[in-house]
């Protein structure tokens, strides 16, 4: 498939490019080593630099770079928000280092803080058991359709092969029901842009396993007919499962359990502080009602009658989705962010990223076609083609919205400011937004131009990317 015309590529800018540090230097070096002759090599040869030169080198990269650190990153459905010090900072103390093997009795202080943020994300979430083990918010789903799995085998369902997923879902969701070994029946939505209540009703019956439903759903609406779609999808026999990822729009107001969802996973690392992008690390703690607690991942951490914690053996695990109890340091950095907030910061972040989307949705000149919006709007480049808007926003100094998704809105700009933004970033993100807007298609086209890197081939570099500077050769 062809993304762009090729013709239209444009390399790195010369004058921006950063020499390797090998192209800087190439010195000799004998090596002493203790080791046996056979294994080492008499010299190598190593780039020599003073470390003025060096700290220079890396400081250039970065600075070539944009992040959550450099301004606003309004991907929607990704809540790149910024993430606080203090969580690194917790998640970097000698004693959070532990080796997985260790046993129970010594690492008491590990256990209790898996304990105490399995118990803060079932209150969040409403939920009444809550495993820490999926490493990310698609390894979340995919141990969520493995539980609905065995959840209807054990109750002489196991027939039940298909799970529904509305058209607006992440392509997680439908490709976790197929890794699962379901048929994904696809609904469209409404001309509201949620859940179509007739086409949902149709999808549904006795081979239905589970509805995935994210709410708000990425077009950054509130699912208001929830309770009926909870009731019809019980009524079938079914399950409902929540796509946690923008649970940053409801953090301490309402919760997935109350609103009828059986499993549901967190994605700690959009809502609860940690550095994501490029494919990790996160982590996706699952929640289930009490119905679907003996078949959580193994181990799970319980604590005593005495008040000890310990690691067991749920009684009829789904066995294990990732090693030991999953991605540690992140869940310490979402503990951390958890306990500093407390419920009046949670329901205070909740309220500034709905306010942030919505100040910031009036402020766009495009298009925006559905509202009203919770921490997400999407807003349609119209005539212009949503891609080269992102890369001409690139020219203005900040980081585009999500685009051409959901393909619900065409050209779609879908974007999420997140609570931590000021009124003057929102503002000049719109100012971005307003300039791309009123651009003729050839400046679109060509940008952008006062980037490090050019309009680049992104396609091949997804596919076939290189890893080593050696490829560079
Ligand atoms: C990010 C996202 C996912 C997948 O989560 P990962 O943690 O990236 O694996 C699923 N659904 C939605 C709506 C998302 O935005």
């Amino acid at each position: 498939m062809e993304y762009y015309d090729q013709a239209r590529y444009q390399p790195a800018d010369a004058d921006n490019y950063e020499p390797l540090l090998s192209e800087k230097d190439q010195t000799s070096v004998d090596v002493d080593s203790p080791l046996p002759d056979d294994l080492t090599r008499d010299d190598v040869t190593l780039p020599s630099l003073e470390e003025p030169e060096l700290a220079r080198h890396y400081v250039r990269l970065s600075q070539q770079n944009y992040g959550v650190d450099s301004g606003p990153y309004p991907l929607g459905s990704c809540t790149m928000k910024y993430n606080p010090r203090f969580t690194e900072d917790v998640a970097a103390v000698d004693d959070a280092s532990v080796h997985p093997d260790r046993s129970g009795d010594s690492v008491q202080g590990t256990l209790q803080l898996q304990y105490d943020l399995q118990d803060y994300l079932g209150r969040i979430g409403g939920m009444d058991a809550v495993t820490l083990q999926p490493p990310a918010g698609a390894a979340g789903e995919f141990a969520g359709i493995l539980l609905a799995e065995a959840y209807h085998e054990a109750n002489g369902e196991g027939h039940r092969d298909e799970v529904v997923v509305p058209d607006a879902a992440h392509g997680t969701n439908f490709a976790s029901a197929a890794l699962g070994g379901y048929d994904v029946v696809e609904i469209p939505s409404g001309d509201d842009g949620r859940v179509d209540i007739d086409a949902l009703e149709a999808a549904l019956g006795e081979n239905t396993a589970a509805l995935m439903l994210t709410n708000p759903n990425t077009l950054g609406l509130f699912e208001r007919n929830i309770e009926q779609i909870s009731e019809m999808v019980h009524d079938a026999g079914g399950l409902l499962y929540y796509d946690g990822a923008n649970l940053n729009a409801l953090l301490g107001r309402a919760r997935p359990g109350d609103m009828g969802f059986d499993i549901m996973h967190f994605n700690v690392h959009k809502t609860f502080a940690t550095p994501h992008g490029g494919g990790g690390p996160g982590a996706g703690p699952v929640g289930v009602t009490e119905d679907l607690a003996e078949f959580l991942p193994d181990p799970h951490v319980r604590k005593t009658e005495s008040g000890q914690y310990e690691r067991y053996t749920p009684e009829r695990s789904v066995g294990k989705v990732h090693g030991f109890e999953g991605n540690w340091l992140v869940l310490v950095k979402a503990f951390a962010y958890i306990d500093r907030l407390g419920d009046d910061g949670l329901s205070d972040a909740s309220a500034k990223a709905v306010l942030n989307a919505n100040y910031l949705a009036e402020q766009v000149e495009y298009d925006v076609p559905l509202g009203p919006f919770h921490h997400e709007f999407v807003a349609s480049a119209g005539d212009q083609d949503a891609a080269d808007v992102a890369k001409r926003m690139l020219d203005y100094g900040v980081h585009p919205p999500t685009t051409k998704w959901p393909e619900l809105v065409d050209e779609a700009l879908m974007t999420e400011p997140t609570e931590v933004e000021t009124k003057s970033n929102l503002d000049d993100l719109a100012d971005a937004f307003n300039a791309v807007a009123g651009e003729d298609d050839e400046t679109l086209a060509n940008a952008p131009t006062r980037t490090t890197a050019r309009l680049i081939d992104q396609t091949t570099a997804a596919r076939n990317p290189r890893l080593s500077w050696h490829d560079l050769d």
